[in-house]
């Protein structure tokens, strides 16, 4: 408690009357004026207001006060109104933890207490209120709904991947369960792999037919084939070591789009390099992955054929599953279709890769997936694969894999 009073009752020039009470009971006044010849000047009046009410009767009015309000809240703005009220920047608990600087330091700690429980009550009081309000819609909002069962309920569409991954699937699978290994390598490929490695060195008339896009001078280029896979992996096993493997993947080519021809489109590629290989290991492995891919009762055949990386190079033809060799528009009346393109490795290549001709020989085959999968599920037009058309698609549903 401090108490300072000086008062005199004579006009005296620059006496200063200065009246100061402070304590916990009675609101703080500090009241200053001064004489000046005879008159009377406020020079400084200080009140901190507490309307004369004792502080800590005030906290407890604030806490009556705010029970009584809170018992009327019935709804969500009232709350939220409520809250400003007490909790808001100039909120009437909020204005209360401004006055603790004007607070005895004896007294401080029951106020600061005082002050704490009133945030707690308001806080804890307007939050359960909240819920209950947020329960009580809820409640009604489910009440009025109603659900007619007897609509039809609304179709999920389900997608479905394209059909060439299906055929990749299908033939890696065939391929990995006789030991193959897939492989992928980059579609942007260098001039190196894709031809020079693969005997086609610049200038070979048989580039003509894989004139491809070119990103970076005549260096780096789109692969017109997936066979520059086939000269990484050798390049990687150094001579030393057997191949077996197939690479899929997206090629490209300076092509007109058009019902069989597209500017990109996919090969499925294998390799199988080991020693004492020969053209029938070839035959016999094409014979299994048509019967796999057309039916048992499929005829394989081949015919001479030229490739730079295959020597002797063979095109693969299998009977026609549609007119079982009568003839028919889909064999174009010759009873055999052409499904891919194989050989014996070239000794060059093999020798351009690191793998020694003498000791080592193999043979490489390549599918146009795009071909396989129009033989197989009956599509006319190679465009149908590209233009993401869902009706073109649909019939190609998987759920027959589930
Ligand atoms: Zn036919």
């Amino acid at each position: 408690m401090v108490i300072t009073y000086e008062f005199t009752l004579e006009p005296d020039n620059n006496k200063v009357i200065t009246y100061s009470y402070v304590t916990r009971d009675k609101c703080i006044v500090i009241y200053e004026s001064r004489w000046y010849h005879g008159k009377k000047f406020a020079l400084e009046f200080i009140v901190f207001l507490l309307g004369g009410i004792k502080m800590i009767e005030k906290v407890n009015e604030i806490k009556k006060e705010f029970e009584k309000t809170s018992s009327m809240i019935t709804d969500m703005k009232t709350l939220n109104d409520i809250r400003i009220e007490y909790l808001g920047k100039q909120g009437k608990v909020t204005e209360l933890s401004k006055l603790m600087k004007d607070v005895p330091n004896e007294d401080k700690k029951e106020f600061g207490m005082l002050v704490n429980d009133v945030r707690t009550i308001v806080t804890n009081t307007l939050d359960s209120k909240k819920e209950e309000i947020e329960t009580k819609e809820l409640n009604e909002k489910l009440s009025k709904e109603k659900i007619d069962i007897t609509l039809p309920a609304t179709s999920v569409k389900c997608g479905a991947p394209n059909i060439l991954e299906k055929v990749v699937e299908d033939m890696e699978s065939l391929f990995m369960s006789m030991g193959y290994d897939v492989i992928e390598g980059p579609e942007i490929e260098e001039d190196l792999y894709n031809f020079e490695l693969l005997n086609l060195p610049k200038g070979h008339p048989a580039r003509d037919s894989q004139d491809t896009f070119y990103l970076e001078g005549d260096k780096i280029l789109l692969r017109s084939h997936t066979s520059p896979v086939q000269a990484r992996v050798m390049l990687e096993g150094k001579g030393q070591k057997p191949i077996r493997m197939v690479c899929p993947g997206k090629t490209y080519r300076r092509d007109d789009d058009d019902a069989t021809h597209s500017h990109q489109f996919m090969q499925i590629e294998g390799l199988l390099i080991d020693e004492n290989v020969t053209l029938a290991d070839l035959k016999g492995t094409f014979d299994v992955a048509a019967k796999h891919l057309f039916g048992e009762d499929c005829v394989t055949r081949f015919r001479p054929s030229y490739y730079p990386f295959t020597e002797p190079s063979v095109e693969t033809d299998i009977s026609c599953f549609s007119c079982k060799g009568k003839g028919c528009p889909i064999c174009k009346n010759t009873g055999w279709i052409t499904i891919s393109g194989a050989g014996v490795v070239n000794p060059k290549v093999l020798q351009m890769c690191g793998y020694d001709p003498k000791k080592w020989h193999g043979f490489a085959f390549g599918f146009g997936l795009e071909r396989v999968a129009m033989l197989k599920y009956g599509i006319n037009d190679l465009r149908a694969f590209y233009l993401t058309d869902l009706r073109q698609n649909k019939p190609f549903d998987r759920k027959e894999d589930k």
